[in-house]
């Protein structure tokens, strides 16, 4: 397979060409929710980043298995090697099971993933399904020399991996600042070096969620489950995994030391990382306070909006950044969004009813050459690490041309078939299938046929009273009239 795809790869720090493994097969590994909450909108970007990664390769002819994991065990709170896993903490809280916590934040999660229009990965592992797969990456790692068990627990010994490979080298943090900014809660762990990570933990008595293993009953660090996970399902070396840029350090760090520690090998060809939404340049996220849910957003109900946002709004929001450039959220960006999507799906709708011209005239060379050109614009955005932007930008510039199309400015008859489907598949099939952007008001098309007939009628009686009342009530639904050469269409309204 040939593409001229680009990616950034975040381990080399430079883009370079997209050259799989086993083309065309591609693997995917991106990193989950803890699911002891609701995702926020910070978590929603970058799964919807991934989404559309998934979508292009697809699109481009690539067989892909997305993984795409749930963690529900081992995420400590503080993301650091001691105090309570996040999840039992829920748990003892509203005095429930971990897994009724679990159930009821993953069934959230999928909801707004379905609302988003992100696909669902092909395989969704979830850590508390591989703990065996775990505990036996851990074994290889302990034979390997590169682990060490202390009073029940398995750490990672990084001063001993270090002699052979290096370690820092996707976060470009080294040790030694490693050694001053690794957090020692309490001073009483068994680390033998304040850079060591835990692979398993021996559980407390009071700890709910446990497991044997051949060190006792524990619990497995965070970092393993990617590791195990990944590995069983896209083998030792994989294609692409991703994640948010927060996870650089420590937890894929702590990925590409397990691998190798385990098997010899860097796992990963091409590590992609997202950048994160801000609020007033702050990153999103719970601990913070600062984060806004997407029911929030989608009802209105956050005291920082004044109005809702749809689904679809978002996620135009979302692919208006490029996907490694932060992105602050804010009422005025919502709203160019909404006005965005709609301009974008006015040229869906057009897109969508051209009819090809029964013949052709000779074609106006200029006219296609500009046409195509525009249509390469879209592929060569999206083949530059993903740059939605761009893309969206050269589709805007195919949503006018459509629209002179349809306003008689211009003839598809001066085009000719292969530009004619080109521009008709190319807007379609990026806006709807890669960008996955879709219409969201279909549910009123007999409503607003009716009222369309209506208003067609009381212009021909030229009864002005009514074509304004049918013309308001047409805005307060989010829709405009417009007489067009070819009759009376409605769009979505822009303004
Ligand atoms: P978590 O459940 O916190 O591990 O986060 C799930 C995913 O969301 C991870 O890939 C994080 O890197 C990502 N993430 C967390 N906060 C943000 C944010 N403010 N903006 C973008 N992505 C985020
Ligand atoms: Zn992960």
């Amino acid at each position: 397979m040939n593409s001229s795809l680009k990616i950034y790869n975040t381990l080399s720090r430079k883009k370079v060409l997209f050259e799989p493994l086993h083309a065309p097969h591609v693997g995917i590994y991106v990193c989950g929710p803890t699911v002891y909450s609701d995702v926020h909108l910070g978590n929603c970007r970058t799964f919807t980043t991934f989404d559309v990664v998934v979508r292009y390769l697809r699109y481009l002819g690539y067989q892909v298995r997305y993984l795409r994991n749930i963690t529900d065990v081992g995420h400590l709170v503080d993301d650091v090697d001691e105090g309570e896993d996040k999840i039992a903490k829920r748990a003892k809280l509203e005095n429930l099971e971990p897994m009724e916590i679990v159930q009821r934040y993953t069934v959230g999660f999928h909801k707004v993933m379905q609302q988003l229009n992100n696909l669902p990965p092909s395989i969704e592992p979830t850590a508390t399904g591989h703990i065996s797969e775990q505990i036996t990456l851990i074994e290889q790692i302990l034979a390997r020399g590169y682990a060490y068990v202390a009073n029940g627990s398995v750490y990672f010994d990084v001063p001993a991996y270090l002699k052979n490979y290096p370690y820092g080298e996707l976060s470009g943090r080294v040790v030694e600042d490693l050694l001053s900014s690794t957090r020692d809660l309490d001073g009483q762990n068994d680390k033998k070096h304040p850079a060591d990570f835990a692979l398993w933990k021996l559980a407390n008595s009071a700890h709910i969620m446990r497991w044997p293993s051949p060190w006792g009953e524990g619990f497995p660090g965070w970092h393993i489950e990617c590791s195990a996970m990944s590995t069983k399902y896209l083998g030792q070396v994989f294609d692409i995994h991703g994640g948010g840029m927060d996870l650089q350090f420590p937890h894929h760090e702590c990925e590409i030391a397990q691998a190798r520690g385990a098997h010899e090998h860097a796992p990963v060809r091409y590590w992609m990382h997202a950048n994160m939404l801000t609020m007033n340049g702050q990153k999103m996220s719970k601990s913070l306070g600062n984060s806004i849910l997407p029911k929030e957003l989608f009802l209105g109900s956050h005291p920082l909006l004044s109005q809702p946002f749809s689904p679809m709004t978002l996620r135009f929001a979302f692919l208006q950044t490029h996907y490694r450039s932060t992105m602050d959220l804010s009422a005025d960006a919502l709203k160019a969004a909404q006005i965005g999507y709609k301009k974008l799906m006015n040229g869906l709708r057009i897109a969508k009813r051209l009819t090809e011209p029964q013949s052709y005239h000779a074609p106006n060379d200029k006219l296609i050459a500009e046409l195509l050109k525009t249509c390469e614009r879209v592929l060569a955005g999206l083949d530059d690490d993903f740059n939605t932007a761009v893309a969206l930008a050269a589709l805007f510039d195919l949503a006018k041309k459509l629209s002179q199309f349809e306003a008689g400015q211009l003839s598809l008859a001066d085009l000719d078939a292969a530009s004619y489907a080109r521009l008709k598949t190319t807007y379609i099939d990026i806006t709807e299938k890669v960008l996955g952007l879709v219409e969201e008001q279909p549910k009123t098309e007999g409503l607003v046929s009716v009222l369309l007939s209506d208003y067609a009628a009381a212009k021909s009686e030229k009864n002005f009273e009514r074509v304004d009342a049918l013309r308001a009530i047409a805005k307060s639904m989010g829709l405009a009239f417009k007489d067009m050469k070819t009759g009376i269409t409605w769009t979505y309204d822009e303004a």
